[in-house]
Formats: structure tokens, sequence, C-alpha cells
């Protein structure tokens, strides 16, 4: 028989685990929680790369309703905000609704009986209401550059990070210069024998300024959480201000940034051929803005290699006068290939096969009127 409930969510990332939490809140009991994986945790369940952590600070990056005074640094790393999920889980006490292994690969709406049909795991889930809680980058892709299958080196996704795979001398090629790059690139640098960086377009680039939090700091968010929700309220305000430079026409913010960025470069990357590089030629806002302290130092190292043209294509490259050979971008011999975050973004955006037909005339009475959409 199918296990039928009130509400259906897919995912248990922070949107899934904040959802259950807040339906535990408001005394729902009868829900459940689906994860294809095995573990809770979504993007901090997956991305475990060298270096990575949140780029939001942390009193920010986290639950409104369960501040966490413990946080070790401004940004803390990955294995940091997946503990502090898993502490929500017993917080909140959801752990009981959570269904790993469970991969939904099908949500239809049931006209006559006004219900959602979920299938994962062989089963049926029947439920008055869905909610879709998969995350825009949880589908990891690696272009499919011509060339690349026939490569026989090690290829993995930064967000599939091989750790059983030692990088240390090794010739590594990373594709990218996005969020994930700059966090990963400064660690794997100093091992690695060399790195060829390809970069399509340079990003705009400020001052993380991560800082360990202090213990007279922990104990006075613990004492006053009044305290860390101004925190929240004050990160909440600087990051809404940069609104500015992705929409509408503030130019003095555009000019605040670029200057803090073209500052923070001639600071930390002395050398004028590798500056012009990673200089951006094109509006603050148009990419998505990042901060990193280590980013451009690592790029100073002598084993490192800016290439500034973009993929198009691997082909062989001889390695001298005997018969092997390895496969490169471009015209570069690297042994070995690291492709950067790409995202199939849209893949899991909605069920129904990407058809929000259904999605659209969801009726779940006694669901109030305002909270329905109709077709
Ligand atoms: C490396 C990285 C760093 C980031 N850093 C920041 C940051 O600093 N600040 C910030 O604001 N945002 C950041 N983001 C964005 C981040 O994805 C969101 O902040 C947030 O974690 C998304 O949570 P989510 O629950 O919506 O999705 P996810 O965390 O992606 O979780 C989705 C879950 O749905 C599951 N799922 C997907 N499809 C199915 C299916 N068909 N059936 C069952 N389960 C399924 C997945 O297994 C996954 O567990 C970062 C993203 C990445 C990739």
């Amino acid at each position: 028989m199918s296990p039928a409930c009130r509400v259906v969510v897919v995912g248990a990332g922070f949107s899934g685990i904040g959802m259950a939490a807040r339906l535990r809140h408001m005394g729902f009991d009868d829900f459940v929680v689906l994860d294809r994986g095995h573990d809770l945790g979504g993007t901090w369940r997956d991305n475990s790369y060298p270096g990575a952590a949140c780029d939001v600070p942390s009193n920010l990056y986290s639950f409104s309703f369960a501040l966490n005074p413990d946080w070790s640094s401004s940004f803390p790393s990955q294995a940091e905000i997946w503990d502090y999920m898993r502490s929500c889980v017993d917080r909140f006490d959801v752990g009981g609704h959570l269904r790993y292994d469970h991969a939904v690969d099908e949500a239809r709406w049931d006209e006559q009986a006004e219900r959602w049909v979920v299938r994962a795991a062989g089963e049926e889930y029947v439920a008055e209401v869905l909610v879709w809680a998969t995350g825009s980058l949880s589908e990891p892709e690696v272009p499919d550059f011509p060339g690349l299958r026939d490569f026989r080196g090690k290829v993995f996704h930064s967000a599939k990070w091989d750790h059983g795979f030692d990088l240390r001398a090794k010739r590594v090629c990373v594709v990218g210069t996005g969020a994930s790059a700059i966090q990963f690139v400064p660690q794997i640098a100093p091992e690695v024998q060399h790195l060829y960086l390809h970069q399509r377009t340079p990003p705009w680039i400020v001052p993380r300024g991560d800082r360990p939090v202090s213990r007279l700091r922990k104990l006075a968010y613990r004492r006053l959480p009044a305290l860390q929700r101004l925190s929240r309220l004050r990160i909440y305000t600087i990051f809404e201000s940069l609104l500015g430079v992705f929409v509408g026409r503030r130019e003095r913010t555009k000019t605040m940034v670029r200057k803090r960025a073209l500052d923070h470069l001639r600071k930390q990357v002395p050398d004028e051929t590798l500056r012009n590089k990673l200089t951006p030629h094109y509006e603050p806002g148009c990419k998505r803005l990042l901060l990193s302290d280590d980013y451009y130092p690592s790029l100073s190292l002598p084993n490192v290699e800016v290439v500034d043209v973009p993929v198009a294509s691997f082909r062989t490259a001889s390695r001298g006068p005997s018969t092997s050979s390895s496969w490169g971008p471009a015209s570069r011999p690297p042994s070995r290939r690291t492709p950067s975050t790409s995202w199939a973004a849209t893949a899991s955006a909605c069920p129904n096969g990407g058809r929000p037909r259904a999605w659209r005339r969801t009726r779940a009475p006694p669901w109030p009127a305002s909270r329905t959409c109709s077709s």
C-alpha cells in the first residue's frame, strides 16, 4: 500500500531540513523528507573539496530560528556547516522523518483524488502537499568537450572530489574560476607539480576578511542572542546594499566595489602581466561577486600558470620522443584535469518531467485558499 502523508518534501539540504523543522514547529507530524543521498546536507554533504566553506558569513548563513553561537569563524568550513545541519535535525527532532536513498523519479498530480503521487525507491507516497527542495546547484555537470572522452587521466568535478586520488606531484588543469575554484586552488596549488588554471573571464574579487570567533564573543552570543541577531541584521544589510551592483543603476555602489576589488588585486598581485590577465573587463555584477584573501597570492606561485583562453576541445599532446602521450585542452599538455564547478541548474527544477501544470492546480483542502495557486 502507498504510504499516505500530509506533506512530502523532496531534498534534505538546507531547504528541506528548514521545511521539516518549521513543519514540526507548526505542529505537523505527518510528513516525510525524501533524499536520493545516503545522508542529509545537500550542498554541504556533496561539496567537500579542499577549502570548501560558505561565502556568506555564517551568522547570516544559518537558520533564523536556530542561531549558532559556536561558529568557529565568520566563514566556517563545509564540515562545520554540515555538523550544524545535523545538530538542527536533532534539535528539532526531525530525524525520524528523513528517508535516505530515496531518489524521486516521478511526481504526478492525481486530479480525481486531489493528491500528489510521488514515486521513490520503489514506493509511491501519496500526499496533499509536495515541497520541491532539490536545490539549483545539486546536479554537477562536466561539459562534454570534444576529445575529453578519450582522456586517459583522472577527471572529476569539484562537487565530486576524489579524496582518494593524490594530486601531489601531478600536473593538474583546473577549468573555471568560479566560487568553488577560488576556494580549492589555494589549497592544492602548493602541492601539485604544475597547475594550469583555465580562465574564461576573471571574476571580480573583494577581500573576505575571515576571522576566528573569540571565546568571549561566543559566550556573549550564548548569553545574549540579541547580539548575534544584531550581527545577522548587519550582514544582511551590507549584502542587501550590494544588490545595487547587480540590479538598478547604483553607480556609486558599483564604483565602490570596483575600487575595492582593483585595490585588492593590486596589493596581492605584484606582477603586471598576471594582474592584467586577472583584471575583469566587464561591469561588476554581471557575474557573481566573489570573496577571497588567498586566491590571488596562490596564482603567483612559480608552479601556477593562468591560461586565459577558454577551453574549446582536448587533443593529444606529444610528451617527447617516446610513444607515450597525454591529453590537454588547447595547446597545453597537462596530464590531469579537474573541471571546476558547472551545474545543470534547471535539471531538477520542477516535478512532472519539467511540466509544472499539475503544480499550478494544486488544491489541498483545508489549505488556506490564499495559499493555493490556481491555473
Ligand atoms: C560549493 C557551494 C558553495 C555554496 N556556498 C554558498 C554560500 O556560501 N552562501 C549561500 O547563500 N549559498 C551558497 N551555495 C548555494 C547553496 O546551494 C544554497 O545556499 C543551499 O545550500 C541550497 O540548499 P537546498 O536545500 O535548496 O539545496 P541542496 O543543498 O542542493 O539540496 C538539495 C537536495 O535535494 C536532493 N535531491 C535532488 N534531486 C532529488 C530527487 N530527484 N530525489 C530525491 N532527492 C533529490 C539532493 O540529494 C540534495 O540533498 C553554495 C553552493 C555550492 C555548490
